[in-house]
């Protein structure tokens, strides 16, 4: 998997939802990887703070609080 790729797929990997041949290929991508690496902790770091967010405004649809956080990660790294 390139680069391209893995972050187009990162999204499940960091949600927990990659079947278990993508999470085998997206880790073992991340070990050799800085730039990818980097980009996880952005996505993690957006996703706490859109998570901080939700919290506030109390948010209580799981589905829309995620749809948002999906949101705000594309928006920010475009
Ligand atoms: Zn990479």
């Amino acid at each position: 998997m390139d680069c391209k790729k893995i972050q187009q797929v990162i999204y499940r990997f960091i949600y927990g939802e990659s079947n278990t041949v993508e999470l085998r290929r997206i880790k073992a991508h991340l070990e050799n990887c800085s730039s990818c690496q980097e980009e996880r902790l952005i996505i993690e770091e957006i996703l706490v703070q859109l998570k901080t967010d939700a919290t506030a405004a109390q948010e209580d649809c799981p589905e829309c609080v995620k749809d948002r956080m999906l949101d705000g990660i594309k928006r920010k790294i475009g």
